[in-house]
C-alpha cells in the first residue's frame, strides 16, 4: 500500500483542525544533548509465554478498554513524528496477540516522515501473521529465542513453544523479511549451553543473533552474577569461530555493539546494558499499551497521554507533553550504583 492511501479505520477528527506539523524544528533534544528519534510502542501487556526474566507467572492483564485504540496510537505517533521521531518499534507483551495488528502497521506506514517500522515478537503467532505484516509495511522483525533446547525453553518461558517459534522464523523468511534479528537474553545457567548452538543456528540461516544481557526489570530477583556478560559471550564465540572483530558504529544510538565472527561468516551483536551501558547515546522514548509515556525503560515517572488523547486535547499540547518528558529524561539507568531503584512495572507491562 502506498504511504498516502487511506487508513483501514477512521482516524479521529483533530480538535484543532489539520494543524500538523506542530514540531518546533529543533527535534526532541534532552538536557544532555541527546536527540530522540525512536519510539517504542507497546500494543498489549498480554503474552502467550511467561518468561521468568520478564514477568510473573500469575498476572491480571489490563482490560481491552484500558488500552490505547489503534486510532489513538496513530494520532500520538503522528504528533511524535512531527517532532522528529522517524523510527518506531511495536512490542508488548506479545504484540501479535493484539487483534488486527497488520491494520495498525498499515495505518502507521501511511504517516509521512516515518521511515522505519519494526516489531519485536516471541514468534509464536508468526506462522499466521508474517505475510500480512509484511504486506502492511512492516520493515524489520526481531524474534526472541533464548535456546534451541525444548526443556530449557519450557524452563525459561514457563510454557512450551520452541517448535512454534522455529516455524515462525521460517514463516518470516518465506514472507520476505530480510536481516531478521534473533534476540537472546543472556542468563547465567543457560547461556553457557545455548550461546554456541544459537550462533551456529543463526549463521546457517542468515539470521543476525543479538545477545541481551539480562536486566533487573522482571519479576524474579536479579543480581549481577545472574548476567552472562558480553565478555563471557565473546569468549565463547571467539573460542569457536576465532577472534571476533567489532564493526564500527553505523548508528551511534543503536544499543547493540556489532561484531563479525572470527571466520568472517556473518555478524552478531551484543546489547551490554549492564556491563557496558549505552545511556549516553540513547534516542528512545516509550509508550505503554495503556498510554503512559516513559522516557527510559527504567523510568520511575511516566506521563499519562491516554487522558489527553481521549480529552480532545490539541496536538500542540500533546507535543508539549512529549517535549517535556524528553526534557525531564535523566542521564542514565544507574543499575550499577547503590541509587538504582527498580521500576514498579515489569518488562511485559512496559514494552521491551
Ligand atoms: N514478547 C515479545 C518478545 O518476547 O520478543 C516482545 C516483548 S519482550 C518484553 C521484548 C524483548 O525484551 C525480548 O527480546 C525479551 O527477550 C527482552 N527482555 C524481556 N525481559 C528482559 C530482561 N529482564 N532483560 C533483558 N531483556 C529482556
Ligand atoms: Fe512474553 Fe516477550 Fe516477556 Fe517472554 S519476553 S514473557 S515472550 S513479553
Amino acid at each position: 500500500m502506498s504511504r498516502t492511501a487511506l487508513p483501514l479505520f477512521p482516524l479521529p477528527a483533530r480538535p484543532n483542525g489539520d494543524s500538523l506539523p506542530v514540531g518546533n524544528g529543533r527535534g526532541l533534544i534532552d538536557t544532555f544533548g541527546r536527540r530522540h528519534t525512536h519510539l517504542r510502542i507497546s500494543v498489549t501487556d498480554r503474552c502467550n509465554l511467561r518468561c521468568t526474566y520478564c514477568m510473573p507467572e500469575e498476572v491480571v492483564f489490563r482490560d481491552r478498554s484500558e488500552l490505547l485504540t489503534f486510532e489513538e496510537i496513530v494520532r500520538f505517533t503522528t504528533v511524535a513524528v512531527s517532532l522528529g521521531i522517524d523510527k518506531i518499534r511495536l512490542t508488548g507483551g506479545e504484540p501479535l496477540m493484539r487483534r488486527g495488528l497488520p491494520d495498525l502497521v498499515e495505518a502507521l506506514h501511511a504517516i509521512p516522515g516515518l521511515t522505519d517500522i519494526g516489531l519485536t515478537t516471541n514468534g509464536l503467532l508468526l506462522p499466521e501473521q508474517a505475510e500480512a505484516l509484511r504486506a502492511a509495511g512492516l520493515s524489520r522483525l526481531n524474534i526472541s529465542l533464548d535456546t534451541l533446547d525444548a526443556g530449557r525453553f519450557r524452563e525459561l518461558a514457563r510454557r512450551d513453544g520452541l517448535n512454534r517459534v522455529l516455524a515462525g522464523i521460517d514463516a518470516a523468511k518465506s514472507a520476505g523479511f530480510d536481516r531478521i534479528k534473533i534476540n537472546a537474553v543472556s542468563l547465567r545457567g543457560f547461556a553457557e549451553l545455548d550461546t554456541l548452538p544459537l550462533a551456529r543456528f543463526c549463521r546457517e540461516r542468515d539470521l543476525e543473533l543479538r545477545f541481551i544481557e539480562s536486566m533487573p526489570i522482571g519479576a524474579e530477583p536479579w543480581n549481577r552474577e545472574s548476567v552472562f556478560s558480553a565478555a563471557e559471550i565473546l569468549e565463547l564465540i571467539d573460542g569457536e569461530f576465532g577472534p571476533s572483530q567489532s564493526v564500527p558504529d553505523q548508528d551511534p544510538s543503536a544499543p547493540a555493539t556489532e561484531y563479525v565472527y572470527g571466520d568472517g561468516l556473518g555478524r552478531f551483536g551484543i546489547i551490554a546494558s549492564i556491563t557496558r551501558p549505552f545511556c549516553g547515546a540513547c534516542n528512545r522514548v516509550r509508550l505503554t499499551a495503556e498510554g503512559k509515556l516513559r522516557n527510559c525503560l527504567f523510568a520511575l515517572d511516566e506521563t499519562d497521554v491516554k487522558s489527553l488523547l481521549r480529552d480532545n486535547t490539541p496536538d500542540e499540547e500533546i507535543a508539549r507533553v512529549i517535549r517535556q518528558s524528553v526534557h525531564d529524561k535523566w542521564e542514565g539507568h544507574e543499575i550499577n550504583t547503590a541509587r538504582f531503584l527498580k521500576p514498579a512495572r515489569t518488562m511485559h507491562a512496559i514494552g521491551g
